[in-house]
């Protein structure tokens, strides 16, 4: 576990005065740079020591078999996993006859920080070699959010006390051997090799390189060009097929610096032939070299600039959350902003965890904060979605099903889990996918999207319902058989989460039809098609317990006996390493947010007093072994009045990966529980529901904060809301007048800022959860 000192609390950075060799690879996670296309692992530059090294590409991957014990039909027969790709981060040092690495020798200061407004991460360094020569190294690397193929190292070494002579290589290595992570079946599969080379052809102060994977067949381009400015030095280049290296070497009298500038760009395609890949990374280093280090830097701040101009959120009151939030929202970010059309893997491209996989986590977790604060980074995750229509159609027809069924999880639209009662059987994934598309819609009011894309989405996911689904004989719609987000229950009838979701996406379908009748027809969408929607959605089944007077997450999921929590040692979570799924899934226990999550998504089909009760007896049977369940309790709690238990969930969210909570940040950070602070500030303590186009808020602080404030864009306009424990103040600040809601009641804005009062919260007792999985509540002095 990541010490809680192990980075000082700032706002706008994370900063490490230590180097810790034993969380070397959590640290890498930590400090990876990515625009959503390219991923650097924080690896440091002279490759060694590290943890996990990592290079990658969005949905660059390689096909690996998926063996079963015992097949079935329709069961993946290949899986896909992301890979480590040609890395160009390395720049290996000789001081005298030493190599620099802090491992020998004498580490007098060491600095990593990663600046959420810079976007880039720094690392100054003084160390002293086993024979006594000292150097400082400075260096400053950066993932480019304005050109999506372009990274770039700023590499400084200072001669200290006396003179020097130094050698800096600077390289780029394919096929670098990787650490045997484990066992643990939430790591990814190690590929040895991956890469075949085609080319590589390093001249002067440029190399490239081109590689092909064996059985996926994508092609991988990767090239650097350099510049250097010092004393009096030779350069050298040498290039193999695995190997390209670019030598400099000089002597150094003290105080001097010699500068290297590496240039990074990357390519891939699957069709794309050798010398179009080849000149596609050359363009792009070519662009880079001309707007030069100092315009890269710049263009990443006003880059930043921009966004955080409608997307900051500020926090008064606990000062390590509002570090984690602003570091959660820079790697949200950092996710989606240039993915284009590409996945967003559920650790974003940090690590190798879930083998690179996208699940629902990017449509309900990590979609909602860009929706409005980046709305086209958005509109191209579901681009993507929709580019997969066709694969999610065949896999419907396989299952003998209509419409589309989306992949649990996947990097390039197949299914590829093996495991089908929490994969093929969770066929929520298709909601939520639905869910994004209607809140993108209402948020911008985008009309090309909202016909060219997500119309259909939202047809072929409703076709998939009424199929799955059926009336019986007292006219009810039921969805038998199937897994809702708590993967701690299995292959269930009328999971509530998975019925109202899917009731919305069925509405929303037969509403855009009837927008859109020209596409309707296209698609072949008659009346009564949207009519047996409407039907469906007006009968569907949810469940409800009179005895307990509480919604079972599924049907006769509350007859089910209690798990033993009073006797379930506190080293055995996470159950599902520790227990059979057997015995898990016919006992009442929750892994994750399910019927507390539908309370958020689909508040208006809840009464108040239902939704108290509803968290009130899900806490005691959650157990958190998913990082996605803290922000959604944290919304609920809030909204249920339990704020200070709806702070530590924010808390436990928004730390997730700087205290490496759940033990496993070394295979990449948990984007979907970072974007999910955001969520739990903005719909949690500031009370945001869009249920329909208008947007509401109903915002309560609790104790520990005295001021959030937040930024958001919505409908091409950006709002500031500002809350305190008496009032809120709502800020237009561009764009055109807008009605919004407060606590219930319209609140006009149109120019300067608008003051109401917030109502006071009646106070309750606070709800207990299972013996031992309290929220981590924090040292208050830190806060
Ligand atoms: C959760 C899923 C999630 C996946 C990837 C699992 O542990 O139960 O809901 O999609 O992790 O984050």
């Amino acid at each position: 576990m990541i010490r809680q000192t192990a980075y000082t609390v700032e706002p706008w950075c994370v900063r490490e005065q230590t180097l810790d060799l034993d969380m070397l690879a959590q640290s890498e996670s930590v400090f990876a740079l990515s625009n959503g296309h390219i991923g650097l692992r924080g690896n440091l530059e002279e490759g060694e020591p590290h943890g996990l090294p990592g290079t990658y590409l969005n949905s660059v991957y390689e096909l690996r078999p998926l063996p079963y014990a015992e097949g079935g039909y329709g069961y993946p027969e290949s899986g896909q996993t992301v890979i480590n790709v040609t890395n160009g981060k390395l720049i290996r040092l000789l001081v005298e006859d030493e190599p620099f690495d802090v491992r020998y020798g004498e580490l007098r200061s060491h600095e990593r920080v990663v600046d959420f407004r810079a976007g880039s991460l720094t690392r100054n360094v003084e160390w002293r070699s086993p024979a006594g020569d000292s150097v400082r190294v400075r260096t400053v690397r950066l993932v480019s959010l304005v050109q999506r193929g372009v990274a770039a190292i700023h590499y400084e070494v200072e001669a200290v006390d006396r003179p020097v002579r130094v050698v800096v290589q600077s390289e780029l290595v394919a096929n670098e051997s990787l650490p045997d992570m484990g066992k643990d079946p939430r790591m990814a599969g190690r590929l040895e090799s991956p890469l075949v080379g085609e080319e590589s052809v390093a001249d002067k102060d440029t190399a490239v390189m081109v590689h092909r994977t064996r059985h996926s067949d994508l092609r991988v381009g990767a090239a650097m060009g350099h510049e250097i400015d010092g004393p009096e030095h030779t350069v050298t280049m040498d290039g193999f097929e695995d190997v390209c290296r670019y030598t400099v070497a000089t002597r150094l009298q003290p105080g001097e610096r010699l500068c290297l500038v590496k240039y990074l760009a990357y390519g891939w395609s699957s069709r794309r032939s050798r010398p179009a890949v080849h000149d596609q990374v050359i363009a792009a280093l070519a662009a880079a070299k001309m707007t030069g280090w100092d315009g890269l830097v710049r263009e990443q701040r006003e880059f930043l600039d921009d966004f955080w101009a409608g997307a900051d959120v500020e926090l008064d009151g606990d000062a390590e959350v509002q570090q984690a939030v602003r570091f959660g929202l820079f790697h949200t970010l950092q996710a989606g902003a240039r993915a284009e059309r590409r996945s967003v893997p559920a650790k974003g491209l940090t690590g190798p965890g879930y083998d690179g996989h996208t699940f629902w986590d990017t449509e309900m977790f990590v979609l909602p904060p860009l929706t409005y604060t980046r709305p086209e980074a958005a509109a191209d995750a579901l681009r993507w979605r929709h580019s997969t229509l066709d694969l999610a159609k065949e896999r419907a027809e396989q299952l003998g099903l209509r419409g589309s069924a989306f992949p649990w999880r996947t990097i390039a639209g197949q299914e590829c889990s093996g495991y089908w009662p929490a994969g093929t059987a969770a066929f929520h994934i298709n909601a939520a996918i639905a869910d994004a598309v209607i809140r993108y819609i209402d948020a911008t009011a985008d009309e090309d999207f909202a016909r060219d894309v997500g119309f259909e989405l939202l047809v072929e996911t409703a076709r998939l319902w009424r199929s799955l689904g059926h009336h019986d004989t007292k006219g009810r719609f039921r969805i038998d058989g199937v897994t809702g987000p708590d993967e701690y229950s299995a292959i269930v009838d009328n999971n509530v989460y998975t019925n109202l979701m899917a009731q919305r996406n069925l509405l929303a379908a037969a509403d855009l039809a009837e927008q859109y009748p020209e596409q309707a027809r296209r698609m072949g969408v008659a009346e009564e098609e949207t009519a047996d929607w409407r039907d469906a959605a007006a009968a569907v089944v949810i469940p409800w317990d009179k005895r307990l007077e509480v919604h079972p997450q599924n049907e006769g999921f509350t007859h089910h006996a209690r798990w033993d929590f009073e006797n379930t040692p506190s080293d055995h979570y996470p159950l599902l390493l520790n227990y059979p799924y057997f015995d898990i899934y016919r006992k009442q226990v929750v892994k994750q947010a399910d019927l507390v999550l539908a309370l958020h998504l689909r508040g208006d089909a809840f009464t108040d007093d239902q939704k108290l009760r509803n968290f009130v007896y899900y806490e005691g049977l959650t157990v958190r072994d998913s990082s996605l369940s803290a922000c959604t309790q944290a919304v609920m709690a809030a909204e249920t009045g339990h704020l200070e238990l709806a702070h530590d969930y924010l808390g436990e969210a928004a730390l997730m990966d700087l205290r490496d909570l759940e033990h496993n940040t070394r295979d990449g950070l948990h984007i979907a529980s970072l974007a999910g602070a955001w969520n739990a500030l903005v719909a949690g303590f500031g009370g945001m529901r869009q249920y329909t186009a208008r947007l509401c808020f109903a915002p309560r602080l609790p104790p520990g904060i005295s001021r959030l404030a937040f930024r958001m864009r919505f409908r091409g306009r950006r709002l500031c809301v500002t809350i305190t424990h008496d009032e809120t103040v709502y800020e237009l600040l561009s764009g055109d007048p807008l009605q919004i809601e407060h606590h219930g009641q319209p609140v006009n804005l149109d120019g300067g800022a608008v003051r109401v009062d917030v109502p006071p919260t009646p106070s309750r007792p606070a709800p207990a959860q299972p013996p031992g999985r309290e929220p981590a509540r924090r040292d208050k002095t830190t806060r």
